[in-house]
């Protein structure tokens, strides 16, 4: 099968128009779609397809902690693990956690803790999984995205929604959603999440360098992306029950 991605570099990664390699505009974002409460096993689980990433996220809790001596006396324990799975890269990725992947599991905790009653919950523990299946570039940032919708698919009191999405730069111009190809050659990524409910901002990282004037551009871009990401994961939470009200309305 022919690959869309090239590893070299390409000529041009953006047009004078501001076309990007994948025919996209700067401010557009690639499809996205949602699935809530995919595993039958888990509290809530999630399934989201953002450009080429395919992201499965499950959680498990509130839940008795083992080993015993990591309980909290007043709040839940948070464990996260991100993994990618070996078919999940353009080269098969070496089974098993890596500095990378200890990297991930640490930020997308703490982009979702905020959100997350923890004191609701002293001596449990809550366990996140995100498992990457198919990688296309911002597969923390559809993590979170599809963790979030894990919680509360599982019923654990937030704050908010946590969403996010990243922007990049290239050359003079800042673009939405980095592409597999941006990300590789691109002069900046931002990934950014935020609690879309209280506006509060749970992960910033930056790779490259900006002005400061760029930088309040990227957040506003990636604010914008995080608002157009959050209708979709409202729309696939309540997607199951307005199924169940039709059945109960007899419409289907
Ligand atoms: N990637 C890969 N193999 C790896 C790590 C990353 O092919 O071992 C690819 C994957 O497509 C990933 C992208 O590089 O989405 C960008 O990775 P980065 O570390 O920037 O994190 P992400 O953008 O996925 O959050």
């Amino acid at each position: 099968m022919n690959s869309i991605f090239t590893e070299e570099k390409p000529e041009v990664l953006i047009q004078e128009d501001g076309t990007r390699i994948d025919g996209r505009k700067p401010d557009e974002m690639r499809p996205i779609s949602i699935e809530v409460g995919v595993l039958r096993k888990a509290n809530g689980s999630a399934y989201l397809e953002w450009g080429g990433n395919r992201v499965l996220a499950a959680v498990y809790g509130p839940r008795e902690v083992h080993p015993r001596h990591l309980a909290l006396p007043d709040r839940a324990l948070i464990r996260c693990r991100y993994n990618m799975a070996p078919f999940s890269t353009e080269e098969r990725k070496r089974p098993g956690p890596d500095r990378r992947s200890v990297e991930l599991s640490k930020v997308i905790r703490e982009a979702l803790i905020p959100a997350i009653f923890v004191e609701r919950f002293p001596n449990t523990a809550i366990d996140i999984f995100v498992e990457i299946l198919r990688s296309d570039a911002g597969t923390r940032i559809a993590g979170i995205t599809a963790a979030s919708l894990a919680l509360a698919d599982a019923g654990i009191p937030l704050r908010g929604l946590v969403t996010g999405c990243t922007v990049g730069k290239i050359g003079k111009w800042l673009v939405l959603d980095v592409g597999h190809e941006e990300d590789m050659w691109g002069d900046a990524d931002i990934p950014l999440a935020m609690i879309m409910e209280t506006q509060e901002i749970t992960l910033l990282q930056s790779d490259g360098t900006l002005t400061p004037e760029e930088f309040k551009e990227a957040l506003n871009l990636a604010i914008k992306g995080c608002t157009y990401v959050y209708e979709l994961q409202k729309e696939a939470l309540r997607r199951p029950y307005v199924v169940v009200e039709k059945e109960v309305k007899g419409e289907v």
